[in-house]
This record gives C-alpha cells, sequence and structure tokens, in this order.
C-alpha cells in the first residue's frame, strides 16, 4: 500500500463525505507543479479554484509571511495594526474605492455585501424595515453558508437545509428584461457573478453586464459583482467587470486576494455603502489579522508587478486557440476568457479527469459535464503546449 493510499483511506475514516478529491495526494508544490508522497509530478490546472492566480508558494508572498509571522501574527480587531492600514490603502487603490471590509472567506464576504446592500436600502434608498430583496441569477454560485444558500437555484444544494433566509429573488443568468421586469421599490441590489464560474464557465451575452450596470443606476439598485473567482486577472482582465468597461457598486472578493496561502476575503465599496457598518454591526475574529493582511498586500503587488492580467489574457488566448483545434466527438463546446476555460463533454467529465491526472495533468469537473482549466497565471506558453499534448493523447485514447 503506498504512502497515498494510506492518506486517502484515513481521509475517508476520519473526515466527512462533503468533498469527492480526485484520488491524489498533493504533498509538495512549486509554481505550477506538484508532486504527490511517491514522487510522481503533476501540473496544477485548478489553482484551487482560483486562489492560486500566483502559483504554489510565490516566494515574494512566502517572504511577507515569514517577515510579518517573526512580527505580530494576530491582534484581532480590539486593537489597531499595521498591516491593516497598508492593506486597505492597497486595496482601495487596486479596486478604485473607497472603503475596505476584510473577512476570510468567500462565502463571509458575500454574507457581509448582503447585509450592506440590506441596511444601504434602509437608510439611503427609504425601502421599509424587512422589505429589501436582493436580485440573483440561476445558475449562481456564492458559497454555501445558510443564506448563500438560500438563493442557490441548485436543489441539490439545498437539498435537506432549510428554513432559508427569506429576501432574494432568482432571475434568469443574462437576462436584460428578466432583471428590468424583476425590479421594484424594494430592490436593493443586483448580485451576481460577471462569469459564472461553479457553474461551469457560463460567459453572460456580449454587453449583458454594461446594460446590466445601467438598469441599476436608473433604480437606485447596488450592482454587487462577486469577483471572488474572476477577479485579479484570472479571466484576462484586472477584474471580469472592466471587460465589459463598467465598475460595479460593489466589488466582492477574495481567493487570489490571500495569495494561496491564507483565506482573504473582501468587500470593497464607495463609503456611503459601507458606512453603514458601526462599532458591533459586523466583524470577524480573523478578518484583518496582520499575517493575512501583509500577505494579502504582496499578492497584490505581484499580480500588478508580473503583470497577471495581461499574461492571462494572452496565454488565455493562446490556450483557447489551441483547445479549439481538438476535434472529438465527444466535445460538446469550449469557452472562457483568460485563463478561465471550461470543456464541455457529452458525457460525465469526472472519468476523463481521472485519466487527465493519470498523464499528469490536473483539473476538476465543475458540473457534470464540464472540465475547467484554470492554471495560475505564471504559466508559461511552454507548460500549456505540454499540458495541451496531454489533453490531446487522453482524449484521442477515449
Ligand atoms: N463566490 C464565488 C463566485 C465562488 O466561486 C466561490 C467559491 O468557489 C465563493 C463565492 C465562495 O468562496 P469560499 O469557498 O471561499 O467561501
Amino acid at each position: 500500500m503506498t504512502f497515498s493510499n494510506e492518506v486517502i483511506s484515513a481521509n475517508g475514516r476520519w473526515g466527512t463525505p462533503n468533498y469527492h478529491p480526485l484520488p491524489i495526494v498533493i504533498s509538495e508544490a512549486q509554481g505550477v507543479w506538484v508532486k504527490d508522497p511517491e514522487g510522481n509530478r503533476y501540473m496544477d490546472m485548478l489553482s484551487a479554484y482560483s486562489a492560486l492566480n500566483h502559483g504554489h508558494r510565490h516566494p515574494r508572498i512566502l517572504q511577507a509571511l515569514q517577515d510579518q509571522a517573526a512580527k505580530v501574527t494576530l491582534t484581532s480587531r480590539a486593537f489597531h495594526n499595521e498591516p491593516l492600514a497598508r492593506f486597505y490603502e492597497k486595496l482601495a487603490r487596486y479596486t478604485g474605492k473607497s472603503m475596505i471590509l476584510p473577512m476570510n472567506t468567500g462565502a463571509e464576504a458575500v454574507e457581509t455585501a448582503v447585509k450592506a446592500a440590506r441596511r444601504w436600502a434602509y437608510r439611503h434608498k427609504g425601502v421599509p424595515d424587512g422589505k429589501a430583496e436582493i436580485l440573483v441569477c440561476e445558475g449562481n454560485f456564492h458559497g454555501r453558508t445558510v443564506t448563500v444558500t438560500s438563493f442557490s437555484s441548485s436543489a441539490e444544494y439545498k437539498d435537506g437545509f432549510g428554513p432559508f433566509t427569506p429576501g432574494f429573488r432568482v432571475i434568469p443568468y443574462g437576462s436584460l428584461e428578466a432583471l428590468k421586469q424583476s425590479v421594484t421599490p424594494h430592490t436593493a441590489a443586483f448580485l451576481v457573478e460577471p462569469i459564472q464560474g461553479e457553474a461551469g464557465i457560463v460567459l453572460p451575452p456580449d454587453g449583458y453586464l454594461r446594460e446590466a450596470a445601467a438598469i441599476c443606476k436608473q433604480h437606485r439598485v447596488l450592482l454587487m459583482a462577486d469577483e471572488i473567482q474572476t477577479g485579479f486577472g484570472r479571466t484576462g482582465y484586472r477584474f471580469a467587470c472592466d471587460a465589459d468597461g463598467i465598475e460595479p457598486d460593489v466589488y466582492i472578493l477574495g481567493k487570489a486576494l490571500g495569495g494561496g496561502v491564507l483565506p482573504v476575503s473582501a468587500v470593497a465599496a464607495d463609503r456611503e455603502i459601507l458606512e453603514v457598518f458601526g462599532p458591533g454591526s459586523h466583524g470577524s475574529t480573523f478578518g484583518g489579522n496582520p499575517l493575512a493582511c501583509a500577505v494579502a498586500v504582496a499578492a497584490l503587488q505581484v499580480t500588478e508587478d508580473e503583470a497577471l492580467a495581461e499574461r492571462s489574457r494572452e496565454l488565455g488566448d493562446y490556450f483557447l486557440n489551441l483547445l479549439c483545434k481538438l476535434r472529438h466527438p465527444l466535445i460538446s463546446g469550449i469557452r472562457g476568457r483568460g485563463l478561465f476555460i471550461g470543456l464541455e463533454l457529452s458525457v460525465p467529465a469526472r472519468p476523463i479527469c481521472e485519466v487527465l491526472m493519470r498523464a499528469g495533468v490536473l483539473c476538476k469537473e465543475t458540473h457534470e459535464n464540464t472540465i475547467r482549466f484554470a492554471p495560475p497565471l505564471i504559466i508559461t506558453r511552454e507548460e500549456l503546449d505540454w499540458a495541451y499534448e496531454r489533453i490531446q493523447s487522453v482524449l484521442l485514447s477515449l
């Protein structure tokens, strides 16, 4: 029995079965490459669902982690800390927003945005107390807490977890008509993923976000972009919203903000929106901790210095073109933006991910039939060629 098998069976014995990982143990990683305990090497084409945009163990991010760990790691928000001040300024400048609220996980940041939108609607829009409504899209994925699950359109995510939080209305993704028709005087916000990641890299029709932003503005509805998966260069732009030339009222951020090292999330918006939170109305023991803030500042700096968005755009075009050359009866569609690409199959994707893994390419199915390719943005053209050759030969062997 290999050490990997022992680890996998120990995980199965003691851990809850709420994930279905591929049968591989990652014990070492650097850049786009990972190794299992037996010394086999694989290319990471998933990047921890886009949390590893900078690659594994980026030296500058690790340095920031070590430097800060040598000083102070946790203060709680009962006291001030200096890396938090640097983080506020860095993220405010990066987003162009005047206020930042730090949290840890993506779902927490979404919850934060929901609370902000509701309070903003009562205080600034005159919505009667308890009546605020938030519009969300079919096929959305914003996390796993009870409130976030409440507005999922996926029965499988909700089954057995009710009662749910009211105050949300689900509308079709990509339909401006539905958005127009669903806005009422009680609508506080429209919460949307610029590209739906978990739904299978679903791109809305061209110009959708631009028009949606105009509708929101006309009706004083906050446009809240969940850029947790699409932000920080993933789609070839600073934010996916940039492709449509729009600035949402609220950015919801996470994943790559933590540099692939720590959970760091945040909401960025203008003062009028985030100032609704007075002392005691929101918070988190670890949100804004000095270690996370030092890491996030380094992650943002690396994103800029290494022009990760530009890399993603150029290499994403290159890789998408290569994949479009694949001709195979099982391929029913290929789509994406930047290094955020979905390959849709007419059969379940999971067994194919397992064969790809054995060929040295790590990726994961998203929804039944789609394989998501989202490598670290530091990947090179040669490494993409390497991946392409393996993907091609796996598909030809089917
Ligand atoms: N929002 C989007 C668009 C996501 O893709 C995810 C995670 O995949 C989340 C929110 C939830 O983030 P977390 O898993 O950090 O809670």
